[in-house]
């Protein structure tokens, strides 16, 4: 007889890279084969841990600490620049079996943000840390440091200095997305989420988006399941996005893939473009989004893909 306390599920991970116009006219070849690898890369960490029957909160740490050290994403290493050419980093970890929960904003020298979101969650009696305080708990907590030029690549660079030079506005769709994110279910039936950013090429005044904010950019419960989020984050707040498509699956009986359809559509009548990928405790595995592409994959047992274009 199985018992609840032993039951095995089927695991699952889904990640994704940002989204945005990404489309295949936009995209070299090369630059395409290394973002398919590096999501590929990802997805194996993850699910290695998963398929040894480790936790969906060590799996979403550990895939999303790939996709920042990897400077093709907007996190960690190769996150945009804030207007006066900084890295302010933003990120935020959930565990749906407690729904303990860390998130940090506007940090600029640990070498892995998600880290500290989970330092926050685990060696603070905190949720959310920001600026220079979340700096010095990184410190205290012995995590790996990084001076600005680690964060700083020139593509980075270009964009700011175009967004300027052509006064484009902080939503101009190309230039702000890379957001990475992460959602497992574990062996154990558990899930959880993790989401990493530097937010927007050019952001100003200590400007935070969803990424960090727990129900909005990130949300994970076993009553429902485990959101990540990426794109516009103002729209993405206002929307509540990532607790929404959980309240709609644990009170409504929505399944993932309506519930983060339905929410998605209430974010582009405000206005707002991106996505979200989400895992329930079922094994429902699903993600959505309202731009041309986004960067993205899943893994399970049976195996992995990664995919870009909205076509696929
Ligand atoms: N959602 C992020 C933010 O607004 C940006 C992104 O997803 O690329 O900070």
């Amino acid at each position: 007889m199985t018992t609840a306390a032993n039951a095995q599920t089927d695991w699952k991970l889904v990640i994704h890279g940002g989204a945005g116009v990404i489309e295949r006219d936009r995209l070299s070849p090369e630059k395409e084969r290394e973002i398919r690898a590096a999501l590929d890369q990802a997805l194996a960490t993850g699910s290695k841990i998963l398929a040894d029957g480790g936790d969906a909160l060590d799996a979403v740490e550990a895939t999303v600490k790939v996709l920042e050290n990897d400077p093709n994403f907007n996190a960690g290493r190769g996150a945009v620049f804030t207007y006066e050419g900084r890295s302010e980093l933003d990120a935020a970890i959930m565990e749906g079996e407690t729904r303990k929960a860390g998130a940090v904003a506007g940090v600029s020298a640990t070498k892995n943000p998600i880290s500290l979101a989970r330092a926050v969650m685990e060696d603070s009696p905190h949720v959310m840390l920001s600026g220079d305080g979340a700096d010095i708990f990184s410190r205290e907590q012995g995590l790996e440091q990084a001076p600005p030029e680690y964060f700083a690549t020139p593509e980075r660079r270009r964009q700011l200095e175009e967004m300027k030079s052509n006064k484009l506005s902080w939503f101009d769709v190309d230039m702000k997305y890379g957001t990475v994110g992460a959602v497992a279910l574990d062996s154990e039936g558990h899930v959880a989420a993790a989401t990493s950013t530097g937010g927007i090429t050019g952001k100003r005044w200590g400007r935070i988006g969803d990424s960090p904010i727990i129900g909005a950019g990130t949300y994970a419960d076993d009553r429902a399941c485990a959101v990540s989020a990426t794109g516009a984050g103002e729209f993405f707040i206002r929307e509540g996005v990532a607790h929404e498509i959980c309240a709609r699956m644990r009170m409504k009986g929505d399944t993932a893939e309506v519930a983060a359809d339905a929410v998605m559509a209430e974010v582009a009548e405000l206005g707002g473009t991106g996505g979200v990928i989400v895992v329930s405790p079922q094994g429902e595995a699903a993600w959505s989004f309202n731009t041309p592409g986004m960067y993205r994959g899943k893994a399970s047992a049976e195996g992995r893909t990664v995919a870009i274009f909205g076509d696929e």
